[in-house]
Order: C-alpha cells, then structure tokens, then sequence
C-alpha cells in the first residue's frame, strides 16, 4: 500500500439516471460528510452519464488537480457498466479474474437464492480485478469496491451505486483504508438501542452527535429497533477503544441510557440466547398474534438448542385451553387480548414444558380487530418466572402494518425476557 498522504479528494459519480434527475446523488453527500470528518478536503463532485469517452476525460481531469478520486456506479455486471475497465485502462493496467473474489459473487448468490444457478456469464465480469488493484468488499451486492493505487500514490477507489451497498463499503472498507493510509486505525463500538425512537435519541444526542468528529456518532434505525455507531480513529486500537468507550459511557449518562440493551450484541435475540447460556437458564413462548416470529428469531441464533426447548402458536382460544391451560373463565371474562390471558399464557407454557422463563405475546396486529379498550396495536406481553409473572401492554397503534406490529411486539417480547434474566 502507498504511503503517501491523501490531502485532497473529489467524487465522481456515473449514472445516466443521476444526469436526468431521475435520482438523487445521496452518495456524493453522504461521502462527502465523511471524507470531511477525516480532514480530507473535497474540492469538487462531478456526474457524467454511462458514457466511457466522458468518463475518461472527468477522471482524468479529476486525477490532475486531487490525491485520491472515488467513483460511485457503474459496476454492475451489464455491458453500460464500464467503469472498471475505464480506470484500469487509465492507469494502465491489465485485469485478471481473481477466484477469491468470484468465490464471494457464488457465496451471495448461494446465501440468497439457495444456489448459484442465478448467476449469469456477466456475474463474473464483476470479479474480474485490475492488476495491483486492493479489492474492498461488499458484502450487501455482487461488485466488489476496487482501490488503485497509481503513481505518487494518486488513487482511485470505485464503489457500487445502489446506496445500501455503498454507504456500508464507504464506513466499513474506505474510511479505514484511508486511516491506514495515515498509519491510523478505526474502531468501531455500537450501541443497541430499544423503546425509544430514533429522533428522540437524535434530540437527546443533538450535541454530541452534531459536534462529534472522532468518534463520529452516527444512528441506523431499522425493525423498530436503533443503533448507534460510535467510531474512533487513532493510531493503534487500544486508544481508538478508549476513545470509543467514553462516548459509550457518555450515552449510558444521558437519558437514551435505560433503553440501551447491549453493547456491541448484534440482535436483541443474540444477547438474549448469551444472557441465558450464561446463566444456565432455558426458555419457552406461547405466541398468539407473533404467530411464531420469537420462535424463529430466537433460533436464528446458533446455539440456541441449549437454552431454547420449545414455542407453542395458539391462535384460537380453544388452543390457549388446550395447550397452555388458559382457564375458559378468563377469556371469557377478559377477552384473548387482555392482561389476565397474557399471564396464564406466559405461565402455563413455563410450566408445562417446564422452563425457567415462560414469555407469551397477545394482541390486536390488524388491520381488523381491537376495541376502545384495546384497539389495533395493543399487544400484552407476558414473562413468567418461578418468582411471578409480569405482564406488559404496549400500544403500537398508528404503526404501519400488520407486520411492523408483529415485528415489534416479538422485539419487545425477547427485551423484556432479557430484562428479567438480568
Ligand atoms: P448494480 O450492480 O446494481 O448495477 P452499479 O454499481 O452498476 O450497481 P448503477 O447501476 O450505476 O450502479 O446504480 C444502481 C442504482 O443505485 C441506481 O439505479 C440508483 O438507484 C442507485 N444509485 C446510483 N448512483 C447513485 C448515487 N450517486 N446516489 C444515490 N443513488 C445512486
């Protein structure tokens, strides 16, 4: 790798589509902001169509004023998808199909699809790498990130324009790149985030987050759930660590703390299948409106087998009767979605497939359903212990779908499980 500093950048994105303005250059900003962050000056952003002559001629241009030049698009594997092979012929250089790379197309073809048949002939155009060049994965998308490295260390890093492939490869792969370039690590710590919205956080955070630049202090929202990615530069990771931990103590500080489940955990569910292997303690559900979502996401976890024995899906009230041993009183008197039910759900599969903790979801997911009491939306969560049983209303109304609902109410359920166990 050249060791020769980087000073100065520009961006240039291909995309006939952003020409026409047809879509937004969300990459051009969203880089821009982060190359600022590393005190990297961006001079100028340009856009040119699917057009190889005039690719050639802003590339050039672009390589004679700035140290380093990233491109955005025109990776993909269609024959307007040049953008590789115009850099590579820039610097001059030859490619060659590097079987790693090819290996990782035919592993996401694999995990997505379940074979590799989808793949076509034009996939392995993408695996194809100029020589010399350092390849910088992708692991949301086929084309991988390609940085070369020319004479005087003038560079070229190309990235994929779909936005969930490039704004991962920019944090994960180029940002850390250009710190080694500096003789600098990245760190990254996140933080887990659960019961509180991601622009209440935002406002709570407004300074930090705003004023931060090492570490930056970035959210990702997604399922209901937050997170907080702190991320520090430093010259050996010991220090980048440090710095890290006392922005994630800071958090823990401030009123975002008690919604914070984890560091660095993963998913909600990863943390609840840790806490219970460590504790030796075992786990059941009995779901009626998740319908078998906490059953599923709690064996998504490897190792779960040790910890997990079982989940019943009682939909109707006869099967909450029969399996769980649901008085017939109650849900008469109380109705399915109400708090006495939820208990003697969380209870009833607890003991009888005799778990240390017994969780049960009840609710209205929608669209119909509900009444003034309990409209579209409420869910009881219930977890039950040899201690007792505690039961949980949530109001998701106003939420977007039948499944936002589910999703969030099988979240809520695995948090409160890992509430009790700690
Ligand atoms: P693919 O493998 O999907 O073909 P690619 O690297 O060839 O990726 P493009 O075909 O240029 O990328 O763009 C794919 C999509 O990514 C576009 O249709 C657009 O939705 C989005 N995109 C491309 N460039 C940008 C940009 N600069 N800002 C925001 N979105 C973009």
């Amino acid at each position: 790798m050249s060791n020769s500093i980087i000073h100065t950048a520009e961006i240039l994105c291909i995309g006939t589509e952003l020409l026409l303005g047809d879509i937004v250059n969300t990459n051009a900003a969203y880089l821009s902001q982060k190359l600022a962050s590393l005190g990297i000056g961006v001079y100028r952003q340009s856009v040119v169509g699917d057009n190889p002559e005039r690719l050639k001629v802003a590339l050039k241009e672009a390589l004679s004023r700035a140290d380093l030049v990233i491109t955005s698009g025109g990776l993909g594997p269609t024959y307007d998808d040049l953008t590789k092979e115009t850099v590579a012929e820039h610097f001059g250089r030859s490619m060659h199909m590097d079987e790693a790379v090819l290996g990782e197309i035919e592993r996401y073809f694999t995990n997505r699809y379940g074979d590799v048949c989808r793949m076509t002939p034009n996939n392995r155009k993408q695996a194809l790498v100029p020589d010399g060049a350092i390849v910088l994965k992708n692991p949301n998308g086929t084309a991988p990130g390609i940085a070369i490295e020319g004479e005087g260390g003038k560079t070229v890093i190309l990235l994929p324009g779909p936005p969930r492939e490039f704004e991962p490869m920019v944090d994960d792969q180029v940002l850390p790149y250009l710190a080694r370039r500096r003789g600098e690590v990245f760190f990254s710590r996140n933080i887990h985030i659960m019961g509180m919205g991601e622009s209440a956080i935002e406002n709570e955070l407004k300074e930090l987050m705003q004023t931060s630049v090492n570490p930056t202090v970035a959210p990702y929202a997604k399922d209901g759930e937050c997170r907080l990615r702190i991320t520090a530069r430093a010259a050996d990771s010991e220090s980048a660590a440090a710095m890290c931990d006392a922005v994630v103590e800071r958090i823990y500080q401030s009123a975002v703390g008690e919604h914070i489940y984890g560091v660095d955990v993963e998913k909600i569910e990863k943390a609840l299948v840790t806490a219970l292997t460590e504790k030796g303690l075992t786990i059941s559900c009995a779901e009626s409106c998740t319908g078998g979502l906490i059953a599923k996401r709690i064996t998504d976890v490897g190792g779960a087998s040790a910890v997990f024995l079982g989940g019943v899906v009682t939909y109707t009230n006869q099967m909450k009767e029969c399996l769980l041993g649901v008085e017939h009183e109650v849900l008469e008197r109380y109705t399915a979605v109400s708090e006495p039910v939820a208990a003697e759900m969380a209870e009833g599969v607890r003991t009888r497939l005799g778990t240390d903790i017994g969780i049960s979801t009840t609710g209205y997911a929608g669209p119909g359903g509900g009444d003034g009491e309990n409209p579209v939306g409420t869910v009881y969560v219930g977890v039950s212990t040899a201690a007792g049983t505690k039961v949980t209303r949530f109001s998701f109304s106003g939420m977007r779908s039948r499944e936002y609902v589910r999703t969030l109410a099988a979240g809520r359920a695995l948090l409160l499980a890992l509430r009790e166990i700690r």
